[in-house]
């Protein structure tokens, strides 16, 4: 499995603004937000996209929900939030290691680009 940017945040071995982190996730603000608040949620486990999950992962994919409810609660983000998730080309994933991405601090437009 090829070694992506965000498992060299997991280990350290390149820097990050990490808000967030228990035994099956890590979670840091984004290098480029795309609004006030832009923090991703990552497993530890190098799932590459949502695609390639599989059934053994239900329960780290319900956890991963539940880091993006007490992060934006850490966020104070009390109007709202949005969670994405890109996968693959056409969502637009430009990581290959699954991450949910928690938006908030301003309005959301809708549909997304
Ligand atoms: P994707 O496009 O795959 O859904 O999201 C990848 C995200 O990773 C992008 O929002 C991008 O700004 C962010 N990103 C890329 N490189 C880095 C980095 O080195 N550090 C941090 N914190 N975020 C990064």
């Amino acid at each position: 499995m090829s070694d992506t940017l965000f498992e060299k945040i997991i280990r350290r071995e390149i820097p990050a603004d990490i808000v967030y982190e228990d035994d099956l996730s890590l979670a840091f603000r984004d290098i480029t937000p795309q609004a006030p608040v832009h923090i991703l949620v990552i497993p530890k486990k190098p799932i590459p996209m949502l695609e390639k999950a599989e059934a053994e992962d239900q329960g780290l994919l319900g956890h991963l929900l539940l880091v993006v409810q007490k992060i934006a609660a850490q966020e104070k983000l009390a109007k709202g939030f949005r969670v994405v998730i890109n996968n693959g080309e056409h969502g637009g994933q430009t990581v290959f290691h699954l991450h949910l991405h928690l938006l908030g601090d301003r309005p959301m437009d809708w549909p997304p680009g």
